[in-house]
């Protein structure tokens, strides 16, 4: 009955693995996702059928373990998982791009690692860039190592971890000394190994409790303290510092595209939900989709979801051919997460008082969409990298 977001030109295996995924999410999560939200419960029977479906290994490589799918197909993926709960897409997400900076820039030694347990789900990544005084801001961070004979001693405080008390390896970005003259170039990303869980992990490193959120519940999220925190100098990725900026921002530009394609998800959701409320809701003696300020809604919600997709799509595919795709993550993640946005609310007011009632699925999409218009980069931060895209290629002659 789907006849949004389609994609043209998936292989038979992409085609397997969403349907899949489709089914797992209408039978495992959609009919739970409410109560546990509302409980703030992790999706443990949830996130075991993952790794069962082998989607923690999705991108990582065959000789490694896992699936070796690209990232469209995870995007896809995450599409589906986000139209059940954003919050599953959450437990696999920060995995997912730290997966792809090991696969990316780790030494063999650290691929070999870490990879083929990333990809049977026993090693779950977390990744680490945001203090409290900074997010956009990403060159100004103040948490630092310092190098000493055996290794790194790492201080500071961290903020925002997905996932930061169930994962159990972050990578970290932090400042060293580098003696550069531009500030990121400074910054150098650490593996820090830890067992889950909260209050003092190792010694000099602390995960205090979960943050309690608006939405984006049942999915931790947490501060990381470094309190003289001893790291051997072999758990920089790649070997060697003052990479950690390219590192990292290598790994927001896949980070990007999940993004959007989470805001895809809940869009499609909220609008199969208006849609179908609308169709069961009389007034006026005449269901309310067939007013036609309703149907126009419908009409515009729908056109939202499609060109959201598309360049959700567009933006994965570039990536994935091996182009540099900054400009059209940025975009792809800035129309993604505004129509998202918009097409909740609308969704919502088609429900009148009932979408106000935690009965009813759609308050919990609108209390999820906002957090993507700030997660891997604010609205205001997508533009700034679009127009510098923009400039540097259409640079004036005159
Ligand atoms: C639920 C949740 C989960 C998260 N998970 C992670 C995670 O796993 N790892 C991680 O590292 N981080 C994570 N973050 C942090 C997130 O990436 C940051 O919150 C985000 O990048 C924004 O940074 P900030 O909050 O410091 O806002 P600020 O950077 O302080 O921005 C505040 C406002 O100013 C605007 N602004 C800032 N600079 C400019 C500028 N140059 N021009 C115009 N406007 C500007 C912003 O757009 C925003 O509107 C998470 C955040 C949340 C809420």
């Amino acid at each position: 009955m789907a006849r949004l977001a389609q994609t043209a030109g998936l292989t038979d295996v992409q085609e397997e693995i969403l349907a899949t995924v489709r089914t797992f999410v209408d039978k495992e999560i959609i009919p739970h996702a409410q109560t546990l939200e509302h409980g703030d419960t992790y999706p443990a029977d949830i996130v075991d059928g993952m790794k069962e479906m082998g989607l923690f290994g999705l991108t990582i490589p065959e000789e490694y373990g896992g699936l070796g799918e690209s990232l469209l197909t995870y995007a896809l993926v995450v599409e589906q998982i986000a139209r059940g709960w954003m919050s599953v897409s959450g437990v696999i997400n920060t995995h997912f791009i730290v997966a792809h900076m090991l696969k990316q820039h780790g030494t063999p030694e650290q691929k070999e690692k870490y990879l083929p347990r990333m990809a049977a789900g026993e090693v779950r990544g977390s990744f680490s860039m945001s203090e409290p005084e900074l997010g956009s801001d990403v060159a100004a961070i103040r948490t630092r190592a310092v190098k000493g004979s055996g290794g790194y001693t790492i201080n500071g405080q961290k903020m925002w971890l997905t996932n930061g008390g169930t994962s159990n390896l972050t990578a970290v970005l932090v400042k060293t000394d580098e003696g550069a003259e531009k500030a990121h170039q400074n910054l150098t990303t650490f593996l820090v190994e830890k067992p889950e869980g909260y209050g003092e992990v190792l010694p000099g490193l602390s995960i205090p409790g979960k943050i309690d959120k608006m939405g984006y519940k049942g999915v931790d999220t947490t501060e990381m303290v470094f309190d003289g925190f001893e790291i051997a100098a072999d758990q920089i990725l790649g070997g060697v510092s003052g990479q950690g900026f390219r590192h990292m921002m290598d790994g927001v530009e896949v980070g990007r595209v999940n993004v959007a394609a989470r805001a895809c998800g809940i869009a499609i959701r909220a609008f199969e939900l208006a849609i179908e409320y609308s169709q069961q809701r009389r007034t006026f003696g005449k269901a309310i989709a067939e007013h036609q300020a309703i149907a126009f809604k419908l009409a515009e919600m729908a056109t939202k979801v499609e060109a959201a997709h598309l360049m959700m799509v567009n933006a994965a595919r570039l990536k994935d051919s091996g182009q540099r795709n900054d400009v059209e993550a940025g975009m792809a993640k800035l129309i993604a997460s505004e129509y998202c946005a918009e097409v909740t609310q609308e969704s919502f007011r088609i429900h009148g008082g009932y979408g106000y009632s935690k009965e009813y699925e759609i308050e919990r999409l609108m209390r999820e969409a906002p957090f993507l218009l700030i997660g891997e980069g604010t609205s205001e931060i997508q533009k700034t990298i679009i127009s510098r895209g923009l400039l540097r290629d259409y640079r004036s002659r005159g």
